[in-house]
């Protein structure tokens, strides 16, 4: 039967935003979301990260660095919390207007966000729901891939004033619109908790901060 899902955007949620990365070393998780990949692990959420990685189609890295740096994040998420990802996606293309001169990775392509190649491959590989899904993103595009997808966008911004998320209840819809889900209480420190009888995802009544 297919299983619901959580999407996780990489840079900006998982690890802190610092534009391309060309040193393994400087990917520092953001605080707090070792433990939240961790608990939705221990619900049995099935966690994946979908990102779009240009820097081998601009030329400045390989895939190979790429996939380093996503060995480092797991090793990270695994020593800090004992958490894992349950699959990794990412896409290295971009279009030549866009930027792309490598011509190994310079076209177009389907799992470029906003378009849903990348969803679509999990939920294909993995059994998944994407109508019960939900994509965690700090851009526009995160949730514009969810919703050409079906799947819930959830847009939120790291504070780093509070240290914690806030989500930006403007683009998120309201919990009436939220389809049932299984637990998941919290990502980082941001409001968003299940609740268990009616086994659906609600939001904080106040706004967070
Ligand atoms: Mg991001």
């Amino acid at each position: 039967m297919p299983k619901p899902a959580v999407f996780l955007d990489r840079d900006g949620v998982l690890n802190q935003e610092v534009g391309y990365i060309f040193n393994v070393e400087d990917l520092q998780l953001i605080p707090g979301i070792a433990q939240a990949v961790r608990r939705m692990n221990d619900f049995g959420l099935f966690c994946c990260l979908v990102s779009n990685q240009s820097g081998p189609a601009r030329g400045y890295y390989s895939t190979r660095h790429v996939d380093a740096l996503h060995n480092r994040l797991c090793q990270l998420l695994a020593q800090e919390a004992g958490a894992h990802l349950d699959a990794l996606y990412y896409c290295p293309y971009l279009s030549q207007p866009e930027g792309g001169i490598d011509p190994d990775y310079t076209l177009w392509n389907t799992w470029r966000k906003p378009n849903t190649g990348m969803l679509v491959a999990a939920a294909w590989d993995h059994d998944l729901d994407l109508h019960h899904s939900f994509m965690v993103g700090d851009k526009a595009t995160d949730i514009d891939m969810a919703h050409n997808t079906g799947c819930v966008g959830i847009l939120v911004k790291w504070s780093l004033a509070t240290a914690s998320w806030v989500v930006d209840t403007s683009i998120t819809p309201p919990p009436t619109t939220l389809p049932p889900i299984f637990p998941l209480r919290l990502i980082g420190s941001c409001k968003i908790c299940i609740d268990d009888t009616q086994q659906s995802i609600q939001y904080s009544s106040t706004r967070m901060r």
